[in-house]
């Protein structure tokens, strides 16, 4: 199975996804955990040149091509095969980020972003997709929160403007809406320990486990 987590920035996915790996490893099943844009070499050589630099230094299209690239590798040389295996696959991020960041976000166009997901990643999406949905002003505050305390910044978007994080929620939540029979929306305003709960009891349900 392929189970992906998406949200704003500070929504708690990175933490999500290593209870969600950690829970089900501890119910015997074989988990692979990854993340976007990453999870092969050459896809973490350009999370590095993506995030790399001032907020706005890629244009659209070539950020949109990039981020293209990185999935490509990635679905066909670490998510698809491992999914053929029998493991249970959970990425921080995917194609859902896309629509968001570089459709709502970026302003591309929302078919373009399908059409190229259908050309070069075969249309492949995940079986479970989790929103982790959150206002953006209190994710931006954890996240600012979090780099105070030395976390390391990997956040890109921290100094735009709410608007444009408020656009990447309303997109997040409307794919859902799209497509309910492959996403839960989980509330992620909770404590860490409610939101891992809450989504590691919506994988269960998804996957009858
Ligand atoms: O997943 P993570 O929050 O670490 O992502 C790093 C940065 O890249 C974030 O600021 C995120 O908003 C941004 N990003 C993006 N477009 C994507 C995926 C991530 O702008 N498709």
């Amino acid at each position: 199975a392929f189970i992906a987590v998406e949200g704003v920035d500070g929504s708690g996915k990175s933490g999500v996804v290593r209870a969600l790996v950690a829970g089900l490893q501890a119910r015997g099943l074989d988990v692979l955990g990854t993340r976007e844009p990453g999870g092969t070499p050459q896809g973490e050589a350009l999370r590095g040149l993506l995030l790399a630099g001032a907020d706005e230094a890629w244009e659209p299209r070539a950020e949109l091509l990039l981020m293209t690239a990185a999935r490509v590798q990635h679905i066909a040389r670490v998510v698809l095969p491992a999914v053929a295996a029998g493991r249970i696959v959970v990425s921080d991020r995917y194609a859902g980020s896309t629509l968001a960041y570089q459709g709502a976000g970026r302003g591309m166009d929302a078919g373009l972003i399908r059409d190229l997901h259908a050309a070069m990643v075969d249309d492949v999406w995940p079986d479970l997709t989790l929103v982790l949905d959150i206002d953006p002003a209190v994710g931006l505050a954890r996240s600012r929160k979090r780099l105070a305390d030395g976390g390391i910044d990997e956040g890109r978007f921290e100094s735009l403007a709410l608007p444009f994080h408020q656009r990447i929620r309303a997109s997040f939540l409307a794919q859902a809406v799209a497509a309910p029979e492959r996403h839960a929306v989980i509330d992620a305003s909770g404590t860490p320990e409610a939101v891992r709960a809450a989504a590691l009891a919506a994988v269960e349900a998804a996957l009858k486990i």
